[in-house]
């Protein structure tokens, strides 16, 4: 062979290659997205790969698993009904003052986790808010503002302390008639960290799933950099406040905007404040990140209830947690080890603290 021909068999192998190299990283980039409605909330959940069928299938089956949290948490099914019988929170209440309750493993870890955090918030945080969100009608079509005695009456209903797990048994009892337990924040996180290690197993290693603003992302983008998340200003819903980068971590905002109502030209929302009654007022919204949905659910609406200095001073402590809020006057603060992965954008509406 001439020494020319040699050079072009060289250019056209090399050519060859980077070609190659080129069809398998947009085949490794293939995107595969499927939305669902579940759990009161539009679920997305995108994943990438390059065979289509193994990313279908993945996506599936964390459906799946999404679907079965959803059932056994679900508080509002009918009596009589097949969903009514497969769920464990709609037993549970049932036989609230009566007797212990055979639950799912599942049911009982999201209840133990919980309880533990119903202990560290120091009672902020109470899934048995249920007689209180009745009251309210948060759950139904037409909330409103209950009388100040009504408000009294509920809260004796409501207690985490009352809440008796066994974890041995795999039992479950509320020991007073008339309580009941609400997983609204819960459920949703834990049903995507469910989902997210459902994908995981089925060898996904790139993902996205958002939960009504229950974000879990596995790995990196396909760029392989971190993914970058909106944080909603929560008084224009089309802005943003802030940008995360995130890697293989969740985010979680529990925010006053979600559902609610006016009364007397006052606004009053769904996340409530178990020691008092009344919706939690010190913050508009707030972003838990940390890496397992389901505590970053938690989190989200522990931070939210709690006073701002005191939620700040919770995320410093706990390991791997941080946390972005936008407090009631306008203050954007966040956790210091959140510094590098945030791009805080306060426009003219919000101030900035900087000072952790
Ligand atoms: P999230 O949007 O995750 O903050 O959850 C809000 C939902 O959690 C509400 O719709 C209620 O179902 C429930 N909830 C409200 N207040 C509390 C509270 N203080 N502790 C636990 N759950 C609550
Ligand atoms: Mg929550």
């Amino acid at each position: 062979m001439s020494k020319r021909a040699t050079v072009i068999a060289c250019l056209l192998v090399l050519l060859l290659i980077a070609g190659l190299a080129l069809l398998r990283q947009s085949g490794a980039n293939r995107e595969y997205s499927s939305d669902q409605f579940l759990m009161d909330t539009l679920v997305s959940i995108k994943v990438y790969g390059n065979d289509r069928e193994t990313l279908k299938t993945a996506v599936a089956v964390a459906y799946a698993e999404m679907h079965r949290i959803a059932e056994l948490a679900d508080g509002f099914a009918q009596p009589g009904t097949a969903a009514y019988q497969s769920s464990d929170v709609c037993r549970i209440n049932a036989l609230a003052g009566k007797k212990p309750v055979q639950v799912d493993g599942d049911t009982l870890a999201m209840l133990v986790l919980a309880k533990k955090y119903y202990q560290l918030s120091e009672g902020a945080f109470d899934v048995t808010v249920g007689p209180l969100m009745d009251l309210w009608g948060f759950g139904g079509k037409n909330p409103h503002l209950p009388a100040p005695d009504q408000i009294k009456a509920a809260l004796k209903s409501v207690g985490c302390q009352d809440l008796v797990l066994n974890e041995q048994d795999r039992t479950v009892l509320l020991r007073k008639e008339g309580m009941k337990l609400d997983l609204g924040a819960v459920a949703k996180g834990y049903a995507t960290e469910k989902a997210l290690q459902a994908l995981k197993k089925r060898g996904i290693e790139k993902a996205l799933i958002d939960a009504g603003g229950n974000i879990r992302v596995l790995g990196q983008n396909v760029h392989n950099s971190a993914w970058r998340i909106g944080v909603k200003d929560p008084r224009k819903s089309n802005e943003i406040v802030a940008v995360l980068a995130l890697e293989d971590t969740s985010a979680v905002t529990s925010a006053d905007y979600y559902r609610g109502f006016e009364a007397g030209g006052k606004r009053y929302h769904h996340i409530l404040d178990p020691r008092t009654g009344y919706p939690a007022a010190h913050n508009m919204t707030v972003t838990a990140v940390t890496q397992d949905a389901g505590q970053a659910d938690i989190l989200s609406t522990v931070f939210f209830v709690l006073a701002p200095e005191k939620a700040l001073q919770l995320a410093e402590k706990l390991a791997g947690v941080e946390l972005l809020l936008v407090t009631a006057d306008g203050l954007i603060r966040h956790s210091t080890s959140l510094r590098g992965r945030l791009e805080v954008q306060p426009g003219a509406a919000y101030r900035y603290d900087q000072s952790r």
